[in-house]
């Protein structure tokens, strides 16, 4: 479904290359909900700049669905750490904003009343998002992703902002968001408690050069907690 080739990534420093991330294959399932997990400056966003399209690899293919990657583009929808909501719009328009570029106005508003009911927030749709709580914000950016219906969410520590309640919070709601559009999301995060509560597959990258050290199902049979075992050497 996404496949990611041999893909190396350098960048200049200091009038040198240096070498971010090495090596990177993998092979992504649709509707896998898999965690890239690993140390900060691990290249864990650099991969997924480059899954979205915003950053060229230096060697290496991606495909989506057997397509190659080169460029952004709708089938890849971005949440960030920060909700980034236009401030001047309401939060119903926030998420018809990239709606209207693709589908007349009155389709976008109804498109965007769906997924605001999906993130359970059609009751805040004519607020601005400054009346809104950070995790109510990122629900937003999350609706805002979701509503172009891409064959992939990618997520770049989206809630690694917020407080640990309303990230719980988050947590069960994200969790029923997949469920419900059996999407295929890629999960930035460096938190282990969180890749292993929320996801069927852990990628866990090392630092310096970046690359892939393990790759680990999450098998929902077993407590999850079993599974901190196996990952002991790894270190936040
Ligand atoms: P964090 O957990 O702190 O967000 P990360 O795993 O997401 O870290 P990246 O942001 O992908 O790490 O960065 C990986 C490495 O690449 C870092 O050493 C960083 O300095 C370097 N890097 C990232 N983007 C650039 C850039 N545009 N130019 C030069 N170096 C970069
Ligand atoms: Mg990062």
């Amino acid at each position: 479904f996404l496949s990611i080739n041999n893909v190396q990534k350098s960048f200049p420093n200091q009038g040198k290359t240096e070498q971010v991330l090495r090596d990177i294959n993998l092979n992504i399932e649709k509707g896998e909900f898999v965690s890239l997990l690993g140390p900060s400056g691990c290249g864990k966003s650099t991969v997924l700049n480059i899954i979205a399209g915003l950053l060229r690899p230096s060697e290496g293919e991606l495909y989506l669905d057997n397509q190659q990657i080169t460029k952004p583009g709708n089938d890849r929808g971005m949440v960030f750490q920060q909700a980034a909501l236009f401030p001047w719009l309401s939060v119903e328009e926030n998420v018809m904003f990239p709606l209207k570029k693709v589908m007349k106005k009155k389709e976008a508003r109804e498109t965007a009343q769906k997924y605001l009911q999906l993130v359970q927030l059609s009751a805040y749709a004519n607020h601005s998002p400054h009346e809104l709580s950070g995790g109510m914000q990122q629900r937003v950016a999350i609706a805002r992703a979701l509503a172009m219906n891409p064959r992939v969410l990618l997520m770049d520590e989206p809630f690694g902002a917020l407080d640990e309640q309303t990230r719980i919070r988050l947590h069960d709601e994200l969790e029923r968001i997949w469920v419900e559009t059996k999407k295929t999301i890629i999960f930035v995060t460096h938190s282990i408690q969180e890749a292993i509560k929320l996801s069927d597959r852990i990628i866990v990258m090392g630092t310096q050069p970046g690359r892939i050290l393990q790759d680990i199902p999450i098998d929902i049979e077993r407590p999850r907690e079993k599974h901190l075992q196996q990952m002991a050497h790894y270190e936040e």
